[in-house]
């Protein structure tokens, strides 16, 4: 599956309800993750091809075909998307596969199936809608008021590799849905996915210009987000990157949304319903996404009471994770996105062992996986919080374990991070579990499950990780603005 495919090698971009020819000839080659080989290429967008997006998308707000549909009108056209994207299920599983090395059963069976609830909870959303609402005064004069809710206009929306489909569908139609139009910059990693989603605007009937896509890395990024025409930035990526594109925003004074890194901790209470704890926490920092999720719930804190049960749980756990090329249907732990990411996991394994962590099962690279950018399913025990492979994010397949000594201790290590995302808790004591949720300093906490992920509710960073909230009635706002319409009754 890594040979070049003429089918993965794309010359035009999906500008203005136009396939264009890019106005420069430099090429992006994408590397699949499975083999270390190329397996198509596609535009290395110029300034100037982002320039001409943006213009497009903000021809299409203010054109009829986009500005006179109602929250219905838009939800409709969501609700074809869904339609058209899962006529399309196969190649879009192909293109994320190919190129981000993220297991296709991952994105067939978890992210299809989230990204057709979040299309038909923002559907929902646009349908209720309530874009004007009176609103009573506080002042004793004769006056009525109204809030009215705008869409703020042109979006530009760019995402990083570990969530090329999934950020590229919720934070679209979300955008959409609030009644925006959108520039989408894909990872150049992972760029596929993103042109059969325009295909699929297209056919679901999508006003020319309401997404435009440009291919493309750092350059065409800044050039997005320097533009003065681009009204609001959705940026998901690392927390260095978010602190450019929050100053970017500044200049401009346009709101952002940063979903930044995280730097989860899990907290095994010593109540914790042990044969729960190690499957989930396989999935929650081990397999979701290769490790290479911002979710990942890696330093996870236990008591001497229950560490021995839990080191032991989790060895054994590791030995069935299936490991290997993504397309298998088995396989759990697919390859990593980069040599150079890899190498820089393989580089925070290394400084554990150094800093006295003991590793417990993986940490090499598998065999008869030569090719490719695998890496063992990592467990390591007795971490402490100011090692390396505790402060930094790691992304990959490694969980490690921190003993401490009470809740107490728990709860100060888990917030003793940068970061502030997300963490978990496991208990068998669910009223108390929520207590200790409650003391975390994280966007989302998760007691006794698995990450979920929900498009009702708002999800996003406190500290490092970011702020604003993609989802939930909090995220469609954020796209929109308001106006306040007084009227003052005849006071003569
Ligand atoms: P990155 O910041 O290097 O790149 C992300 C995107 O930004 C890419 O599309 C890239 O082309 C673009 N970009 C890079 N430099 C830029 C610049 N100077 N100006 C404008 N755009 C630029 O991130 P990465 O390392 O590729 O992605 C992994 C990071 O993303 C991790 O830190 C991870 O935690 C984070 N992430 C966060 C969430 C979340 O929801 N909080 C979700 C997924 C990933």
């Amino acid at each position: 599956m890594s040979e070049i495919n003429p089918k993965w090698q794309r010359d035009t971009l999906p500008i203005g309800g136009e396939w264009i020819t890019p106005s420069s000839s430099e090429r992006i080659t994408v590397i699949s993750p499975s083999t270390g080989q190329p397996v198509g290429s596609v535009p290395d967008s110029s300034p100037d091809d982002v320039h001409r997006a943006v213009a497009a998308a903000k021809a299409a707000f203010h054109s009829d075909a986009w500005s006179s549909l109602d929250g219905a009108g838009r939800a409709d056209l969501l609700d074809r998307f869904a339609e058209e994207m899962m006529k399309r299920e196969d190649d879009l599983v192909e293109a994320v596969t190919i190129a981000s090395g993220i297991p296709s059963s991952s994105t067939r069976y978890e992210t299809l199936p989230l990204l057709l609830a979040a299309l038909a909870k923002f559907a929902q959303m646009a349908r209720d809608e309530v874009v004007e609402q009176d609103r009573e005064s506080a002042l004793p004069l004769p006056v009525s008021a109204r809030v009215r809710r705008v869409p703020l206009g042109v979006v530009a929306i760019i995402i990083p590799w570990n969530i090329p489909l999934l950020g590229a569908v919720t934070k679209l139609s979300e955008a959409w849905a609030a009644g925006c139009t959108t520039v989408f910059k894909p990872a150049p990693e992972t760029p596929f996915d993103a042109l059969i989603v325009a295909e699929i605007a297209e056919a679901a009937g999508f006003p020319a210009g309401v997404l435009n896509v440009v291919t493309g890395g750092v350059t065409s990024s800044q050039a997005l987000v320097d533009n003065p025409d681009v009204n609001a930035v959705n940026f998901t990526g690392s927390t260095a990157t978010g602190r450019l594109i929050a100053q970017a925003s500044a200049k401009h004074l346009r709101p952002c949304i940063l979903e930044l890194g995280g730097n989860a901790a899990s907290l095994v209470l010593d109540d914790a319903p042990m044969d729960e704890v190690v499957p989930g926490l396989v999935r929650m920092a081990l397999a979701l996404n290769n490790g290479e999720a911002c979710i990942a719930q890696t330093r996870v804190l236990v008591t001497e009471k229950r560490k021995e049960e839990l080191v032991a749980g989790l060895a054994a756990a590791v030995t069935g994770i299936g490991v290997g090329d993504p397309f298998e249907p088995t396989t759990m732990v697919g390859p990593l996105i980069s040599e150079k990411h890899r190498a820089r996991v393989e580089d925070l394994i290394a400084s554990a062992t150094a800093e006295g962590a003991r590793l417990v099962a993986g940490g090499s690279r598998p065999e008869g996986l030569g090719e490719g950018y695998y890496l063992e399913p990592t467990v390591f025990a007795d971490v402490t919080n100011d090692m390396r492979i505790a402060r930094e994010e790691i992304f990959g397949p490694v969980v490690t374990l921190i003993t401490v000594a009470d809740e107490d201790e728990a709860i100060r290590i888990a917030n003793d991070t940068e970061y502030g995302l997300s963490h978990s808790v496991w208990s068998s004591d669910t009223e108390h579990g929520m207590e200790v949720a409650r003391k975390l300093n994280a966007g989302s906490v998760w007691l006794n499950g698995s990450m979920v992920l929900d498009p009702n509710v708002p999800f996003g960073g406190w500290k490092a990780s970011g702020y604003g909230r993609d989802g939930g009635l909090e995220g469609f706002h954020s796209y929109q603005q308001t106006q306040a319409l007084f009227q003052l009754a005849d006071m003569s």
